[in-house]
């Protein structure tokens, strides 16, 4: 990945940081982008350029707006001349039953987990053709291919990023860029943790019977996907080997839609 620069939406925790490093690791600059704490977001860029010797830089662009996406790709165009490897990971999670579901919680999760992925694209696609060479990759979830109850609009946009991705991946097929959805399975970070006592609220259950008998009951392998096990799929579909996968997903789920 040297001399690619990577822009990987949603990276300050969590499957976007561990995406963040695989590829820095690879050799590639990054932008990073996400939430979180103004000095542990610094000491994670700082600490990505120092280790691998890559520039890397961060920007605050909120997912949830057109015009702060829209900044972003022109700042990291600007900065690197064109973004190779779009990875658009950003995401929120909200547990409730469809008739009690805040709508604004339903907008926020369309306009992060769904359109931002439009808005980065629309912006990234011009360099890539100029180039003949790209790579855009959308963290979807299982969820984009089946549903769980409680989970209306998550499910809904997920499954829209699966849209999104086979025509994005039809419409470039001959340009040299590839677009595909990653469909990971239960990952233990901060979006997880988050839901499980909403989880257990929902159900009526406790929060340790939410991790055994409704995300792990998912999961015929019984254990979580990893971090790694994702970016470690991201670098793969950045590959030569990879250059005709496109237009669809890889599901990283331990099992869950085989059933
Ligand atoms: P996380 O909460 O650890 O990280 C989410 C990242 O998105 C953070 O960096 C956060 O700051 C950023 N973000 C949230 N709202 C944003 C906004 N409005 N603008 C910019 N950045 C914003 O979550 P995660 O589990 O690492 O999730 C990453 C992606 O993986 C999401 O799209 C999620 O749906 C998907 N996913 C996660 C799992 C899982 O089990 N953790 C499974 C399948 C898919």
């Amino acid at each position: 990945m040297k001399g690619k620069t990577v822009l990987i939406t949603g990276s300050t925790s969590g499957i976007g940081l561990g995406i963040a490093e695989a590829f820095g690791r690879a050799g590639a600059n990054l932008v990073i982008n996400g939430f979180g704490d103004k000095t542990e977001i610094e000491t994670i860029r700082s600490g990505l350029e120092k280790t691998n010797g890559v520039r890397v830089i961060y920007d605050d662009a909120d997912m949830s707006k057109p015009s702060a996406i829209e900044g972003m790709m022109d700042r990291a165009a600007q900065a690197f001349g064109g973004i190779d490897v779009l990875i658009n990971n950003a995401g929120i999670q909200h547990v409730c039953s469809v008739e009690e579901f805040p709508v604004d919680k339903w907008d926020a999760i369309l306009a992060i987990n769904l359109s931002s992925s439009f808005h980065t694209i629309r912006k990234a696609v011009p360099a890539m053709k100029a180039r003949g060479w790209g790579r855009i990759i959308n963290v979807a979830s299982a969820h984009a291919l089946v549903a769980s109850p409680f989970k209306s609009a998550y499910v809904a946009a997920k499954h829209g990023v699966m849209g999104l991705t086979k025509t994005v991946a039809l419409e470039l097929a001959q340009s040299g860029i590839t677009c595909n959805a990653i469909c990971p399975g239960y990952v233990l970070t901060p979006l997880v943790l988050k839901q499980i006592p909403d989880t257990a609220k929902a159900r009526g259950m406790t929060e340790e019977q939410v991790k055994r008998d409704v995300l792990l009951h998912a999961q015929p392998t019984k254990q979580f996907v990893t971090v790694e096990q994702v970016a470690g799929t991201a670098l793969f579909l950045c590959s030569n080997d990879a250059a005709s996968i496109t237009g669809t997903n890889i599901s990283v789920e331990g099992g869950w839609t085989a059933q």
